[in-house]
């Protein structure tokens, strides 16, 4: 089912010609319907070959680009994106099921700005110090690209992953194999027939496929030098057992499951409309998803009334797509996954579904906004990463139990705090073990500034300069002077 309005590209771009996939077909579905919107073939061990031989040939060339060229590259590829702008989140919107107004009005903004930010960024990297540390010989250090990397992106933000691991990699001089989720390559391909335009061949090829098979293939390729994956922290597993056969440079951005703290004498209605917002944007598909809230005692049953009423009243679902604030899950595995996590949730006595909890019963795969109340700190629901429309909240007395729960988890990527005393706020900020923390807001990402995470969450930046750095390496040169 394709409509004249969203023409699809279906063929996967290896140096300078498109090809369509020798390997078995994939069906890409459309989350609000359940049905198919095509098929697409992902690539044989030829075509994965050839993608990264076609990078390898093209580092010898663009890794001696200068920042101002590379730079007017990224400048052209931001201003490609913009002009299509709707065509792209049309797209989006229809792979992934979110509201065409979020991929427009949020995501394609912060896209096109985040190859902005890089084509700027990879002009004015700050400089290190050169200097005579021996007397006769001079020393500089120099940050050269690291070769040809093999990006992986997952299914959540696909056109947004894309130019957070493009921009960087190819601002330092890199060369880039690309691989979208299987789930959602629709952007990536519409975005490849730009790229084949813009760069020159085989900076950056996309193939297609699974995680097993094209993905796999790709991170064990002898001639990738370094892998950035967005995904599962099994996934990231995965690639660094494949990485530690050939010692390749590794990018992990894994799962989240980021605790919220508010404070007894946080302003509660802000609270609520947060997490109505940042608990459930994307259906909670959000790896800093506001999901894990820890209530002081004083403020605890208000917020729990007050949140289960505002998230009641989330909307989605709609044949109007202007009303739709969520969409549906990815999958109807994804869907099944978190409606489980629910169940068992619920089957505790201490646990309340004050909300949601619910498969929406027409078509798709929508899960209905959930609240979950009584969740203590060792119960799964807590521990675990959902990935879905689902928030539970737990009581806490004293801060440092708050501080304790909130770093009792094997994930570390986002946080935030809720209170109206600063001192209050940069006490905890400064003790919590996370990669990014938020005071009375949540899950506000700018080009820069670094999103990454601790622990199981991963490791290596995306956006601001600290990503520039992870696709780069410090090289030491020595002059002797005589
Ligand atoms: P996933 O790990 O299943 O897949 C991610 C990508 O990895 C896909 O392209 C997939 O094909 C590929 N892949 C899977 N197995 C592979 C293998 N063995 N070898 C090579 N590649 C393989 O994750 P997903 O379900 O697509 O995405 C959801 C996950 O991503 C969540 O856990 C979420 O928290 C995480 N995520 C993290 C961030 C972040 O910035 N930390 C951002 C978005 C999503």
């Amino acid at each position: 089912m394709t409509t004249s309005a969203t023409p699809m590209h279906t063929q996967m771009l290896i140096g300078a010609s498109f090809e369509t996939g020798g390997a078995a077909a994939e069906t890409v579905l459309n989350p609000r319907t359940g049905q198919a919107i095509l098929e697409v073939p992902e690539a044989d061990a030829g075509q994965i070959d050839r993608a990264v031989q076609a990078a390898s040939t093209a580092f010898a060339t663009w890794s001696r680009t200068t920042p101002a060229e590379r730079s007017a590259y990224l400048l052209k590829i931001a201003e490609r994106i913009e002009a299509e702008a709707e065509a792209f989140a049309r797209l989006e919107a229809l792979n992934c099921g979110k509201p065409v107004g979020a991929a427009l009005n949020d995501e394609i903004p912060a896209i096109v700005d985040c190859y902005r930010f890089f084509a700027g960024a990879v002009r004015c990297a700050p400089a290190s110090a050169a200097g005579e540390y021996l007397p006769g010989f001079t020393s500089m250090i120099r940050r050269d690209p690291i070769g040809v990397v093999a990006s992986i992106a997952p299914w959540n933000y696909p056109l947004m992953m894309m130019a957070w691991k493009l921009a960087p990699a190819i601002g330092g001089g890199n060369t880039v194999v690309f691989k979208p989720s299987e789930q959602t390559p629709l952007t990536a391909l519409k975005l490849a027939t730009i790229l084949a335009d813009v760069l020159p061949e085989g900076v950056v090829n996309v193939v297609l496929g699974r995680g097993g098979t094209v993905g796999n293939a790709l991170i064990n390729h002898p001639l990738v030098n370094m892998i950035s994956i967005t995904g599962d922290v099994a996934t990231g597993k995965k690639v660094l057992e494949a990485a530690a056969k050939s010692v390749k440079r590794t990018h992990l951005e894994l799962g989240g499951k980021a605790p919220v703290i508010v404070f007894d004498d946080a302003d509660v209605a802000a609270v609520v409309a947060g997490i109505r917002t940042f608990g459930f944007y994307n259906a909670g598909q959000d790896c800093t998803a506001a999901c894990r809230i820890y209530a002081g005692a004083k403020v605890h049953d208000n917020l729990v009334a007050d949140l289960t009423s505002a998230v009641s009243s989330i909307t989605y679902a709609q044949d109007d797509d202007a009303e739709n604030e969520i969409g549906p899950l990815i999958s109807q595995r994804q869907h099944d996954r978190v409606a489980s996590f629910v169940e068992r949730a619920a089957a505790q006595n201490h646990i309340k579904v004050t909300t949601g909890g619910k498969t929406y019963g027409g078509d798709g795969f929508y899960y209905t906004p959930t609240v979950i109340a009584g969740a203590r700190q060792d119960d799964e629901i807590v521990q675990r990463e959902v990935f879905g429309p689902v928030v539970s909240v737990t009581r806490f007395t004293e801060v440092d139990e708050a501080v304790a729960w909130a770093n009792d988890s094997d994930y570390g990527l986002a946080s935030s705090i809720w209170t109206r005393d600063v001192g209050r706020a940069m006490a905890t900020a400064a003790r919590l073990h996370y990669g990014c923390t938020w005071v009375n807001t949540h899950f506000m990402l700018v080009n820069e500034m670094p999103h990454g995470g601790l622990k199981q969450s991963g490791y290596g930046k995306d956006m601001s300069l600290y990503a520039l750095e992870d696709y780069t390496a410090v090289r030491h040169v020595m002059i002797a002077h005589g």
